[in-house]
């Protein structure tokens, strides 16, 4: 079977500039990864006609299917809509169900008034066909020519995802069958990818042609995706158990995870199920561990909260790190950040605290205590553990770094302990 050809191309100046990042097509590719096709091509164009419509050829040449996303709104910037009917031949007709849609989201929804601008919203070239957009005004739009489907999409996120759901993987599915793609995650830490794809070069070599391994580092972890291609989803399925399971048993002193999902989600799902909590006592990282442990759904059963000690006078008054410690041995140290944790513990009423401070740069570095040392502890009930960090980045990538290790640490620390224990 072919694969089907599927390019991608975004429209708006807002992303050649930069102020919009675009996550449409990296949300497009996966979603359409996950039904089993893939994306050879993504292009991003500003608001110019010419340049517009050259993507447009260069796509079309030898693409099976189109997705453009942006410049449909109502407003002077947005020349997609005239764009498209010139493109495709045919005059701009007012759709009567979309100016129906239209007129009800304003009087329903939004309460107001329409003005022409928004009426505008339902003409559409006679040559496509309508793609209803039930989150918002601006509609998808299909066309068809010489073998190739071309769809527009609003550039708004939220609608563009509920067009491709509802109405654009719908069409490709009856269009164009696809083949089962599954990806399986490992994540390992502490050994960057080079050791590891040689420890691994023997299961690697095994692999037949249709799975695929990649080495995805970050943070000083690595996650190794496996992807596997077939007809026949359940056989390849568990084809791919059996070589992962293999991978797991080979890696199991560095495995962190067999899930794709980020550490505080591993962090938060151990402890919830052993039913143990956590806080933060933070100091570089400003409460930045506290967010990441906070912001997934369901934090509230193990993570109670954080003391964002950034200024030495809150690690003395709400940390009770002594003023002689601070003066003596220093913000950044063993002594210190061991302090906090268990004093994090004590006042936040938790099963572990988790305590970070460090020098995470531009400046504040000494010959003694340079730009990227940090120290993490964790304490527990028993004991506080200590750890020490050398990082070499700039600002932002060391606080996540050091989030991220430090996540790391704590969820070391509690594996540990429960093989102890069990
Ligand atoms: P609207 O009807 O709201 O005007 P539109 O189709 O004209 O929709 P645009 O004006 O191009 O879309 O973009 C609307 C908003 O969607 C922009 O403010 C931008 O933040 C966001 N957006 C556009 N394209 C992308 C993209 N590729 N990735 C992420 N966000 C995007
Ligand atoms: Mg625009």
């Amino acid at each position: 079977m072919l694969a089907t050809r599927i390019s991608i191309i975004t429209i708006g100046d807002e992303l050649l500039i930069g102020q919009v990042i675009d996550t449409n097509s990296a949300w497009i590719g996966q979603r359409l990864n996950q039904a089993g096709y893939e994306v050879r091509r993504r292009m991003a164009v500003g608001d110019q006609w010419d340049d517009i419509w050259q993507a447009l050829d260069i796509c079309g040449s030898d693409s099976d299917l189109v997705i453009i996303t942006g410049g449909l709104g109502p407003t002077a910037d947005d020349i997609t809509k005239p764009l498209l009917s010139r493109y495709f031949g045919g005059e701009m007709v007012m759709n009567a169900s979309v100016l129906e849609h239209v007129t009800q989201i304003f009087e329903k929804k939004l309460k107001r008034p329409m003005i022409e601008r928004n009426r505008l919203q339902a003409m559409v070239p006679e040559t496509c066909t309508v793609l209803h957009n039930s989150r918002g005004t601006a509609p998808g739009m299909l066309f068809e020519k010489e073998k190739t489907i071309y769809v527009s999409l609003p550039g708004v996120p939220f609608e563009m995802k509920g067009l491709i759901d509802d109405e654009v993987l719908p069409i490709l599915k009856e269009r164009f069958p696809s083949e089962a793609i599954i990806h399986r995650t490992i994540v390992t830490a502490g050994v960057g990818e080079s050791f590891l794809a040689e420890r691994i070069q023997d299961w690697e070599a095994s692999l037949p042609t249709h799975i695929k391994l990649a080495y995805l580092p970050h943070h000083g972890m690595v996650r190794l995706r496996i992807t596997g291609r077939g007809k026949e989803e359940t056989a390849l399925s568990l084809e791919l158990d059996e070589k992962v399971n293999a991978l797991k048993v080979a890696l199991a002193d560095i495995m962190v995870t067999d899930r794709d999902e980020p550490i505080e989600v591993t962090v938060g799902r151990l402890l919830q199920t052993s039913n143990l909590t956590v806080g933060t006592a933070e100091s570089c990282t400003g409460g930045y561990i506290a967010h990441l442990l906070s912001k997934h759904p369901g934090s509230s059963k193990f993570f109670k909260g954080s003391i964002v000690s950034y200024h030495n006078a809150v690690k003395e008054s709400l940390l009770h790190v002594p003023h002689d410690t601070l003066i003596s041995v220093g913000a950044v140290s063993a002594e210190t950040v061991a302090i906090m944790a268990r004093n994090a513990r004590e006042q936040l009423g938790t099963d572990y605290a988790l305590a970070v401070s460090g020098i995470l740069g531009p400046d504040g570095g000494t010959e003694e205590k340079p730009v990227g040392m940090v120290w993490m502890a964790v304490a527990d009930a028993d004991q506080v553990h200590t750890h020490e960090l050398r990082l070499h980045y700039d600002r932002v990538r060391n606080m996540e770094q050091t989030a991220l290790q430090a996540l790391h640490y704590l969820r070391r620390l509690i594996s540990k302990r429960q093989k102890n224990q069990g």
